[in-house]
């Protein structure tokens, strides 16, 4: 049949369409309606615009030549590449090159192919495939070029298939292999090299912070060892001190102790003969005088005997002498001693004991300084109409976390000074151990003293592996509490002076003092108690009193020389 695009050959089995064109011989691709013939040999004629086809349709034929493919034209960069080219890529021509190896630079290259029929030539088409980079075959129709970009270094396969003007396949194509070099800084020895490079700049690194650890080390090293160098200097210089220190702390406790052997002789002399002459005294006035002398001479005593207390206990040669003797005889007689003083100063004393014997190793003379001390306190904080009352019993040792089990663990005799009197401050209270401590210590003070006994007593106390506690409320009272271990373990055999004593006995009559080495006149003689009644008591200083005492000594001793020559004789020659 004819169209107005040529004639077209209708399958009515395969109900398919075959058309001719200009290009297969035709008059023209128009034809007229109307215009067709067919003769009785069979022969078709169809009329158009350019003439009259006629033809036997049994002589159109098939073309079923399979066309031979071949690549014939490679190109880089659009310029066609020859073989004969000095540097090139081809060593033959490419129609018959099996492969082809081209630099990564050769970015853009393009092959023209070609169908090798020439029945219908511009009908021929064409299918091509970059193998390893296209997944399927590129239908280019009748174009005869491929052109590939920017391809990644590789192998490839370039193959070319085509068709005749009749869709006769060659199948087997044509094929090319392509190598695409990578450029140098992606070859392996390049990748080698990076790797080298790597790892050498890796181990610079490592040696060189390696290097600088090494170098910061020897600064610290250096920077210790200088820092040792000046603690050490530093040391050697606190060594130093502490020793001038010791060495001034040992003259200090040296002259304590001179000066307070020096003065004590001078004050016995003046007591002695004060004690003798009041007895004798027949007036009022010097009696009273002489009283004065030998109060204020005790007291001075007192405090010069305490200081050298001190200093002994100190310098570590104070040595407790304990004896097993009986704490609750020892006690009551203590206290009774404070009897005249409580009556003066109406004050209610009592003596209080759980159990009717203890037996206890103790240092008589120590624990008389103790008790003194504590319960001499107690009078002078006490105002009228209060009370002291001593207690003593067995318990369970408090020595506190910081001695040792074995000492923790004994049973213990626990003596109470309690008084109804001014109470200290709770923030006072832990400081009231320490020596020169005192809770009122303004120069108007009310009370007199120095701050010296309870250090001295704490010192004592602890001499003799005991503890001393305190309670107090302000304005209610106090409670000073000794614990003295029972028994001797806690004692070093050095510290034991005796196994057994039957019965131990306070001095608390009046008559001659007993100036023994640890001695304590007042303690042992409670008459010398001196009233705080400031109606009785003139407000003299120490240093005043001791310069009055001084002179009036004088004063009497020259009265008493011209009676007894001997005697002052002698006594002066003591003084002296
Ligand atoms: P002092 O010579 O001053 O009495 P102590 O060492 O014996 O020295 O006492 C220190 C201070 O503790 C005293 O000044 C006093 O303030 C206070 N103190 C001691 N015992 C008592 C007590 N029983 N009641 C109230 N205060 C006391």
């Amino acid at each position: 049949m004819s169209t107005n695009q040529g004639l077209s050959k209708f399958n009515p089995r395969t109900r398919t369409f075959k058309n001719y064109d200009v290009k297969d011989g035709l008059q023209d691709n128009e034809f007229n309606a109307g215009a067709y013939f067919k003769s009785a040999s069979g022969k078709l004629f169809f009329g158009g615009v350019n003439g009259v086809n006629a033809f036997y349709p049994e002589d159109i034929r098939e073309n079923s030549h399979v066309p031979p493919i071949v690549i014939t034209d490679f190109q880089i960069f659009n310029r066609a590449v020859s073989f004969k080219a000095s540097n090139s890529p081809l060593q033959k021509s490419i129609a018959e090159a099996k492969a082809l190896t081209l630099p990564y630079s050769a970015k853009v290259f393009s092959f023209g192919f070609a169908a090798l029929d020439y029945t219908e030539p511009a009908k021929n088409r064409y299918a091509y495939k970059m193998e390893n980079f296209d997944r399927d075959w590129q239908q280019v129709g009748t174009s005869r070029t491929a052109t590939y970009t920017n391809l990644n270094p590789g192998r490839y396969v370039f193959r070319v298939k085509g068709s005749n003007n009749d869709g006769v396949w060659n199948e087997e194509g044509a094929a090319i292999q392509i190598i695409i070099t990578p450029p140098w800084w992606k070859t392996w020895w390049a990748y080698a090299l990076y790797m080298i490079a790597g790892v050498a700049a890796l181990a610079g690194f490592v040696k060189r912070r390696e290097y600088a650890l090494r170098k910061r080390t020897r600064a610290l090293e250096a920077a210790v060892a200088e820092r040792t160098a000046q603690v050490q200097t530093q040391n050697e210089r606190l060594e130093a001190q502490a020793h001038k220190l010791q060495e001034a702390d040992h003259l200090k406790s040296n002259f304590f102790a001179n000066i307070s052997h020096e003065f004590r002789t001078p004050l016995t002399l003046i007591l002695g003969p004060a004690e003798q002459e009041l007895d004798k005294a027949p007036e009022e006035t010097s009696k009273r005088n002489l009283q004065l002398i030998k109060r204020n001479a005790q007291r001075l005593l007192r405090l010069i005997n305490q200081l050298l207390d001190l200093s002994r206990l100190e310098s570590g040669k104070a040595q407790l002498q304990a004896a097993p003797r009986k704490l609750v005889e020892f006690l009551k007689g203590l206290t009774m001693s404070f009897a005249s003083l409580a009556e003066r100063k109406r004050i209610a004393l009592q003596f209080h004991s759980q159990a009717e014997k203890l037996l206890v190793y103790f240092d008589q003379d120590k624990l008389e300084k103790i008790f003194y001390n504590l319960l001499s306190n107690a009078f002078k904080f006490t105002p009228e109409g209060g009370e002291v009352i001593v207690d003593c019993g067995l318990g369970n040792a408090d020595f506190g976390a910081d001695r040792a089990i074995a000492i923790r663990n004994l049973k213990s005799a626990i003596i109470n000074v309690r008084d109804t009197g001014i109470g200290i401050p709770a923030d006072r209270l832990p400081h009231i151990f320490d020596r020169f401590y005192q809770v009122d210590s303004s120069s108007t003070r009310e009370y007199e003293g120095t701050g010296i006994g309870l250090a001295l007593v704490k010192e004592l106390v602890e001499l003799h592996h005991g503890n001393l506690r305190v309670a107090s409320a302000v304005g209610k009272g106090s409670v000073f509490t000794v614990h003295l271990p029972l028994g001797k373990d806690h004692l070093r055999p050095e510290e034991i002076i005796a196994t057994a004593v039957k019965a131990t006995r306070v001095d608390s009559g009046f008559g001659t003092a007993d100036f023994g080495e640890m001695s304590a006149i007042p303690i042992r003689n409670p008459k010398f108690w001196r009233s705080n009644n400031p109606a009785t008591r003139p407000s003299f200083s120490s240093s005043k009193i001791m310069r009055i005492s001084v002179i009036l000594f004088g004063a009497i001793w020259s009265r008493r020389t011209k009676s007894s020559k001997r005697r002052t004789a002698s006594k002066a020659g003591r003084m002296r």
